[in-house]
């Protein structure tokens, strides 16, 4: 009886793939580039999945964490930043290519069920963990479960409205909490910035070229030290922590766990996004404390999470 199973974790750059044991141990690795057509991403899901089962044979199951809606039957509906994957039948094209049986969730509700199972949500029943990179994911834990909502779709929180400004998101609509918070969000912060003669840091970290000024160049000069580029992560952790008051005010979590590339900022995130956040809670002072921490596994999250949906959990 094999104690493992495999889990992959699929975005717009990379595809991983990791056995993982039931304590959550990562027993062997691998990682391809995401190619840009759907078949040619299946054949590299199984592909991986020879070269890890070289050292982990006979895997009894297979998770998949992907970017997208995904719905009951393992379609992914609608995925704004990996067009390929649009109503493509993920799970049955995998377990038609591996011969493994194979379950397909979002990789945020991955990520989740990570953190909780074996993270900094470990333990704890009611949870929002967040994936904040060059978008913004998310999941509920109610009771210990991701919440799926009627279809698989819920807890698409980069996509709550948060402004009626004309700011465009990825999906096409304005305004939603994704185009004002997340990684790319930082980063249109810090050109508007440097084309207006500021951020003198960041524009030399990104070439001299104030329009190429990206959320990495900001965190690097906030992290420097730099007043110019502190100031505007400080407004853009005040838009991250927006939307987690509002987040936390419907949903009452004991926690907020905030995984993603945004979180290696550390303090430089974590400390301005805090104090934003307690101005906006209701009641906040006759109330337990939200804390919001950095999550534990990293950027194995998703693949650690998607092996325990291949062996039941929810
Ligand atoms: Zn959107």
């Amino acid at each position: 009886v094999s104690d493992f199973t495999l889990g992959v974790d699929l975005g717009g750059t990379n595809v991983r793939i990791a056995a993982v044991d039931f304590d959550g141990g990562v027993r062997a690795e691998r990682r391809a580039e995401t190619p840009d057509r759907f078949d040619a991403i299946v054949a590299t899901i199984a592909e991986l999945v020879v070269a890890v089962t070289a050292e982990c044979p006979d895997p009894p199951a297979l998770g998949i964490g992907t970017a997208g809606m995904v719905d009951f039957d393992g379609v992914v509906r609608y995925a704004p930043n990996v067009p390929a994957l649009i109503e493509r039948p993920m799970r049955t094209a995998v377990e038609a290519a591996t011969g493994v049986p194979t379950v397909v969730d979002n990789d945020a509700n991955a990520a989740a069920l990570a953190e909780v199972l074996h993270g900094a949500a470990h333990g704890l029943r009611q949870a929002l963990v967040l994936t904040l990179g060059t978008g913004i994911g998310g999941a509920i834990v109610d009771d210990g479960r991701v919440v799926r909502g009627a279809h698989g779709f819920a807890a698409e929180v980069g996509h709550f409205q948060v402004t009626d400004a004309d700011v465009p998101c990825a999906c096409g609509q304005p305004g939603h909490w994704e185009a004002m918070a997340s990684g790319n969000a930082l980063g249109r912060m810090g050109r508007d910035r440097a084309a207006a003669g500021g951020l003198a840091r960041a524009t030399q970290l990104a070439g001299g070229d104030p329009a190429a000024v990206r959320g990495v160049h900001v965190g690097d000069a906030a992290q420097a030290g730099d007043a110019d580029a502190l100031a505007v992560l400080d407004d853009w952790a005040r838009w991250v922590a927006i939307g987690c008051a509002g987040l936390a005010n419907v949903l009452d979590p004991q926690v907020i766990v905030v995984s993603g590339g945004m979180v290696e900022l550390g303090d430089v995130l974590l400390a301005p996004l805090r104090r934003h956040f307690e101005g906006r809670l209701e009641g906040s002072e006759h109330r337990p404390r939200i804390d919001i921490v950095a999550a534990r596994l990293g950027e194995r999250a998703g693949m650690i999470g998607a092996a325990a949906l291949a062996r039941g959990h929810r």
